[in-house]
């Protein structure tokens, strides 16, 4: 349930303007507000599962969406019985929109699969278990090209100039002594993209680690402390510790942000979960509202790591950019 300073569950990822929106807690609309995004031009929405907690927000979300144009339609994914839910709320509402809006429910939850492809990445959904239908999401980019060697370039004599750009840019150079140079004589090999998984609402599943395995951000639920872990496996949700397991079996996790609370815990006792759930992955944090956090690319970040606390100095940057 929403708390005075503890909303619900909602992501919200931007990658070069593009916005996707993960789950719909009631009052998140609110929050995009305070965040100053150009949240109406949401491109995609993906929802895990239809509990009240992650989609609640939805209708307001959509006839928000109306006061801005847009040709483009609104895609959501989820789960069976997102169409229901949207139609529903449309009928009964009386919902004026002006853009289409394209549902895609993801027919065979239970096997991982690609559900949305766009250029340079790719959202892939797999099976939580739950007490209802859920589903959770990785978001992955494409490989980038590798980095261009000037030093090559200069020893295969390719002039200084636009031919570099031309051949940065992934294309063939003719040159004038003839040769044809191709992009892979002069760059390095090709790059990791980037990768962000989301996980809630489920139990431990076998699975769900190699999903997630090589997320450059994972968001995960940790409802539960262990003092609740009974109760955790009977409303089938993770603890803290379970989520920190999780991400070291994972492997090659960089960072772990935690969601989903459960609001028997004070904010100060939340810092009980982290420390459970640091126990097995140290990179972990706890998750606040409208928190901002940058996801560089792996062989461009300085530092190794970011604390939960660093993340969080990026609250409000969304506002400059
Ligand atoms: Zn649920
Ligand atoms: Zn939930």
């Amino acid at each position: 349930m929403p708390l005075p300073n503890r909303n619900l569950t909602s992501m919200l990822l931007r990658r070069e303007g593009e916005l996707f929106l993960f789950d719909c807690g009631e009052a998140t609309q609110v929050s995009l507000r305070q965040l100053n995004l150009k949240w109406k031009k949401i491109s995609t929405i993906f929802i895990s599962h239809t509990h009240a907690d992650h989609v609640t927000g939805l209708p307001g979300i959509l006839m928000l969406s109306s006061q801005v144009e847009r040709n483009d339609p609104l895609v959501i994914i989820g789960p069976p019985k997102i169409r229901e839910y949207i139609e529903t709320n449309r009928r009964v509402l009386d919902m004026h929109i002006n853009y289409p809006i394209e549902v895609r429910e993801i027919a065979q939850p239970h096997t991982p699969q690609e559900v949305y492809r766009g250029e340079g990445y790719r959202i892939r959904s797999f099976p939580m278990r739950h007490s209802k239908i859920c589903v959770g999401y990785s978001f992955e980019e494409d490989e980038r090209p590798g980095v261009f060697l000037p030093g090559k370039a200069e020893d295969i004599r390719v002039p200084k100039g636009f031919l570099w750009g031309k051949l940065q840019r992934g294309e063939n150079v003719e040159l004038e002594d003839g040769r044809t140079i191709s992009p892979e004589q002069v760059m390095g090999p090709p790059r990791e993209g980037r990768k962000v998984s989301y996980v809630t609402d489920t139990t431990w599943r076998n699975s769900i680690p190699s999903e997630v395995s090589g997320s450059d951000l994972l968001i995960c639920e940790a409802m539960f402390g262990e003092d609740l872990a009974n109760t955790a496996f009977e409303k089938r949700h993770l603890t803290a510790r379970q989520a920190g397991k999780l991400a070291a079996q994972a492997g090659n996790i960089r960072r772990m942000g935690l969601i989903h609370y459960s609001p028997r815990y004070t904010d100060y006792e939340l810092k009980v979960l982290q420390k459970e759930c640091r126990d097995f992955f140290p990179n972990a944090f706890l998750c606040r509202d409208r928190m901002v956090i940058q996801i560089p690319y792996s062989d461009e970040e300085k530092t190794g790591s970011a604390s939960g606390e660093e993340a969080g100095k990026g609250r409000g940057e969304a506002d400059k950019s």
